[in-house]
């Protein structure tokens, strides 16, 4: 049976990882994957983290199922988070929370909800965008669409994004990053957010938030301006939170799908339908990741030193933003790459070519993804004028 079954090629970003490993150039830089890196290139566990775990270590005294919603006092922590601590939406009983195996495990549930209760929609995804996004829809059995982004400039593509929302067949379901856009670094304005509420409003689309890096970006509140914008404005929103990268527990696969429904009782309805999803697929998340992230929330000091730990990663991919184009500065190349300091979260469009980024890894041992997808906090202030003198070198 297996015989006539062909090998694919593994993921691009894999291959980027076993390259780097064997590259044996002391000043190799490794901008390919997509996770937060600290200034010796390590990725460490959050000291909130690790003092939850201790405490689950001490506390737990059952490892049974946890049910396909996932733990209640995880839902309660992380509607807040996301939603904004006195919400309406919370208030009203209107926003239901499900624990997921990560983001991506959100984003499934979320297709195949949409597939099973809303037959015949199809989702629009930016041009780019991450690329998995692209696998998810059609598995659960979708027809997935593009609007455009980032324009021939590497710009953000306002205009042409909205013009293409304008066109979307009224009630398919339009996929927006909440943030840190990945793979651009391209995110939307408050103003930009009020004209996307306008048109999803209009033309009466399902917006489908992707929210896989709060607090990355500008900061917890600052970063979920548009999805609060749009669930206390819209009658039904869903959104695809992740705790991955936030706490940094990317292997404990912990993220959460919310929807916002437009009353109380319409959110039991399809609550109880994520249910039977969430049952078909793998019946209940893993606990683990949840049990720390509503233990730190839960906690007054540990949300307190999580927060401090946050702010000093988002701070430092930020000030590294602006440190690499000031280091481009006396090859008078800083205006060239200055998008680079404007985007937000852990990526960056750079605007390389894949010729240049082919050059940067072969002559520099400098990797990154071939669309120019540079991971922010790869660079660090040891690297960066190794950097920018093999980027002058490639211009
Ligand atoms: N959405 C986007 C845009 C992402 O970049 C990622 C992770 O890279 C995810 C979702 C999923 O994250 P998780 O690791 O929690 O599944």
């Amino acid at each position: 049976m297996f015989e006539k079954i062909e090998r694919v090629p593994g993921d691009a970003i894999l291959g980027l990882i076993e390259a780097f490993k064997k590259d044996t150039n002391p000043q190799k830089v490794d901008l390919g994957v997509g996770v937060y890196k600290d200034d010796q290139g390590n990725t460490p566990i959050m000291r909130a983290v690790k003092e939850a775990e201790a405490l689950l270590l001490k506390n737990e005294t059952t490892k049974t199922y946890i049910g396909s919603h996932g733990a209640p006092a995880y839902g309660q922590a992380v509607l807040p988070m996301v939603l904004g601590e006195g919400s309406a939406v919370l208030e009203a009983g209107r926003a239901s929370a499900t624990q997921s195996p990560g983001g991506t495990g959100a984003l499934r549930l979320a297709a195949d909800f949409i597939a099973k209760q809303l037959p015949g929609k199809d989702v629009w995804v930016s041009d780019p965008t991450w690329p998995n996004h692209l696998g998810i829809f059609p598995a659960a059995g979708l027809t997935l669409h593009k609007y455009p982004y980032v324009d021939a400039e590497n710009r953000l593509d306002f205009d042409g994004m909205l013009g293409a929302l304008k066109q979307i067949p009224e009630g398919d379901v339009v996929l927006l990053h909440a943030c840190c856009h990945n793979p651009t670094g391209f995110d939307l304005s408050q103003d930009q957010w009020q004209q996307v509420l306008e048109v999803v409003r209009e033309r009466r689309l399902l917006p489908l938030i992707d929210f896989a890096y709060q607090g990355f970006g500008a900061g917890l509140d600052e970063d979920a301006y548009g999805v609060r914008l749009l669930a206390e404005n819209l009658d039904e929103v869903i959104i695809t939170s992740s705790c991955s990268k936030n706490f940094g527990i990317y292997c404990e696969r912990t993220g959460c799908l919310i929807l916002v429904a437009k009353d109380a009782e319409q959110m039991e309805n399809v609550r109880s339908q994520v249910a039977i999803v969430a049952r078909e697929n793998y019946s209940n998340p893993p606990a683990h990741g949840g049990a720390i992230v509503s233990e730190i929330l839960h906690s007054a000091e540990l949300a307190t030193i999580w927060r401090e730990e946050l702010t000093e990663m988002r701070d430092r991919i930020n000030t590294l933003r602006r440190d690499f184009v000031e280091a481009l500065k006396p090859y008078g190349l800083d205006q060239k790459y200055a998008c680079v300091a404007e985007q937000r979260g852990m990526f960056s469009y750079t605007g390389l070519t894949p010729d240049q980024v082919d050059r940067l890894r072969d002559e520099f041992g400098i990797y990154m993804v071939r669309s120019g997808r540079a991971n922010v906090a790869g660079f660090s202030h040891e690297n960066l004028p190794y950097l920018a003198k093999a980027i002058a070198a490639v211009n």
